[in-house]
C-alpha cells in the first residue's frame, strides 16, 4: 500500500520529531553528566553556561520527568540546613575537642533555620511521608511503604564507646569528638594501624579485582577518582550507564574495608543500569535497594577470612571483624534516635522545643550528644531510614541466597549471576528480592514488571538528589 502524500507528510514530522527528542535526550544527558561534576568541584565538558542550557533544554527536561532533578542539581531552591564547620577527625583529642565546640556553635545557630526548614518539608509534603522530599526523583510505593513501617529502638551505647575509649586510651568515650572518632576505628589497632593495615590503593585494587571477579563492574565502566581529606566517601552517577566518580577521604582506618566496599557496591548498581532504559529510569534509584544492597556487600567483609585475603594479618583481622560488628550496632543505635527525635517533632512548637526533645532522646543513648547536632541529622531522615530497612531488606536477601545456593553462595558463579540479574533491572527492592528467591527453573519474574512497584510517589518540592551517596554516619 502507499502512503498517500498526507501520510507522507505525518511521518515525516513525526520522524523529525523522533530525531529531534533522541538530540534533545542526548543533550539532557551531557547537562546531567556536566551537572554532577560540577557538584563534585570539577568542571563539566559543556562550554556553555548550565542553567542557559538547562532553560533551552526545559521542554525535554520536563517531558523526561528530570525538572526537579535538575532543579536540584542547578542548586535551585531552598538549601539543606548545614554547617561549615566539621569536626576535625584527623587531629589529637585536644585538636578534636577544639573543633568540636567550633562545629557545635555553628549548628546551635542554625537550629532555628532547621526547625523552619523541617516545618515547610512537613508543610509541603502532601499525602506522603515529608522524607520522600528528599528524593528528587519519583520513589517506588511499596518501598516508600517498607521505609515508613521500619522501627529501631533506642539502646545504651555507652558501654560500646567506653570500651572502644578504653582500648585507645581515651579518657571518656562518650565525649561526642571522642565517639564520633571512635566510630571510625582509630585507636583499636593502636601504634600499629599504619603497618597492619593496607594503602588504600591496595584495598581499592583487591576489592575491585573481586568485584570484577564476580561480574560486578564491568571494563567498560570508567571510574573518576578523587581523594578529598576529612570527607564522608560517596559516589556520584556521572553518566548512566558508562561513567561515575568516587570521592575518598584519604586516611585509613579499619572501617575504610567497609567503606570501599559500600561505595563499589553503589559504582557496580551504576554499571548495571540498563542503556536502552529511558533516562529518567537510569537516573532513578530506590534508596532502599541501593542501600541495602550496598550492606550486602559490605558485609561480605566483616569477618576475618576476608579480610585476611585483603592483606591484613590474623590478628588485626580478628580485632578489625570484631570492631566492625560493633559498629553496625552502634550506628544503628545512632539512626534509631534520629526516629525517635522524629517521632517526637510532630508535637513540638519550635526550635527551643525541638532541642528539648533531641536532649531527651540522647539521655536514653547514653552518649554526650549534642542535642543541635542530633537536629541537624533530621534532614536527612530518607537516609537514616534506607539503612535501617536495608538491614532488613539485606537480611532478607542473605537468607534467600543461603536457602536457593547454599551457606557458600558467596563463592558460587550461578549466585553471582543471580544478583547481577536483579541489580541490573530498575524495579524496586521488592522486586529485586521476588526476581532473587524465584525458584531455580521457574520463570524468572521480570523485575522491572511488578505489581505496583514502579507506580511513582509524587514529586516532591525540594530536595537533595537521591543518586549521590554519601555514608553513614
Ligand atoms: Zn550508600
Amino acid at each position: 500500500m502507499t502512503a498517500t502524500g498526507a501520510d507522507a507528510s505525518t511521518q515525516d514530522a513525526a520522524a523529525h520529531d523522533a530525531t529531534a527528542q533522541d538530540t534533545a535526550a542526548r543533550d539532557i544527558e551531557d547537562l546531567l553528566a556536566d551537572l554532577q561534576l560540577e557538584r563534585s568541584g570539577l568542571s563539566g565538558r559543556g562550554p556553555d553556561p548550565a542553567a542557559g542550557r538547562a532553560a533551552r533544554l526545559s521542554g525535554g527536561i520536563a517531558r523526561l520527568g528530570l525538572s526537579r532533578f535538575v532543579a536540584e542539581l542547578l542548586g535551585d531552591g531552598p538549601p539543606v540546613p548545614a554547617t561549615v564547620a566539621v569536626l576535625d577527625l584527623e587531629a589529637d583529642e585536644a585538636g578534636r575537642r577544639a573543633s568540636y565546640r567550633i562545629w557545635r556553635a555553628e549548628a546551635r545557630s542554625a537550629a532555628e533555620e532547621v526547625w523552619r526548614w523541617l516545618t515547610e518539608r512537613r508543610r509541603t509534603a502532601g499525602d506522603r511521608p515529608w522524607w520522600c522530599g528528599e528524593s528528587a526523583l519519583p520513589l517506588p510505593a511499596d518501598s516508600v511503604r517498607r521505609l515508613a513501617a521500619v522501627t529501631a529502638p533506642v539502646t545504651d551505647l555507652a558501654p560500646i564507646a567506653e570500651s572502644w575509649g578504653r582500648t585507645a586510651g581515651l579518657g571518656d568515650g562518650v565525649e561526642e569528638y571522642n565517639w564520633r572518632w571512635l566510630m571510625l576505628g582509630k585507636g583499636l589497632l593502636g601504634p600499629s594501624a599504619g603497618a597492619a593495615l593496607p594503602g588504600l590503593d591496595t584495598l581499592l585494587g583487591r576489592l575491585v579485582e573481586q568485584a570484577r571477579g564476580h561480574g560486578l563492574l564491568p571494563a567498560a565502566h570508567r571510574v573518576g577518582l578523587i581523594r578529598r581529606p576529612n570527607t564522608p566517601s560517596m559516589v556520584m552517577p556521572v553518566r548512566l550507564p558508562g561513567h561515575s566518580l568516587l570521592s575518598l577521604p584519604t586516611a585509613v582506618t579499619p572501617v575504610t574495608v567497609q567503606y570501599l566496599q559500600h561505595e563499589i557496591a553503589h559504582l557496580a548498581e551504576h554499571a548495571a543500569r540498563p542503556a536502552a532504559a529511558p533516562l529518567a529510569a537510569r537516573w532513578s534509584f530506590d534508596p532502599l535497594r541501593s542501600e541495602g544492597w550496598a550492606l550486602l556487600l559490605e558485609h561480605l567483609v566483616t569477618t576475618p577470612e576476608p579480610l585476611v585475603r585483603l592483606g591484613l594479618d590474623e590478628g588485626s583481622a580478628a580485632a578489625v571483624a570484631g570492631f566492625l560488628a560493633e559498629e553496625e550496632r552502634f550506628s544503628r543505635g545512632l539512626m534509631a534516635a534520629d526516629l525517635a527525635l522524629e517521632a517526637e517533632l510532630g508535637g513540638c512548637r519550635g526550635a527551643a522545643g525541638a532541642l528539648e526533645a533531641a536532649a531527651a532522646v540522647i539521655g536514653r543513648t547514653g552518649l554526650r550528644w549534642a542535642p543541635e547536632l542530633l537536629l541537624m541529622r533530621q534532614p536527612r531522615m530518607l537516609h537514616w531510614r534506607s539503612y535501617l530497612a536495608g538491614y532488613a531488606w539485606r537480611d532478607t536477601v542473605l537468607a534467600g541466597l543461603t536457602s536457593r545456593f547454599g551457606a557458600g553462595w558467596a563463592g558460587r558463579d550461578d549466585a553471582w549471576a543471580a544478583l547481577l540479574r536483579a541489580l541490573a533491572s530498575t524495579g524496586s527492592a521488592g522486586a529485586f528480592l521476588r526476581s532473587l528467591t524465584a525458584p531455580p527453573n521457574s520463570p524468572t519474574p521480570d523485575p522491572t514488571r511488578s505489581p505496583d512497584d514502579r507506580r511513582p510517589e509524587h514529586q516532591g518540592t525540594t530536595g537533595p538528589v537521591g543518586g549521590s551517596t554519601p555514608a553513614r554516619p
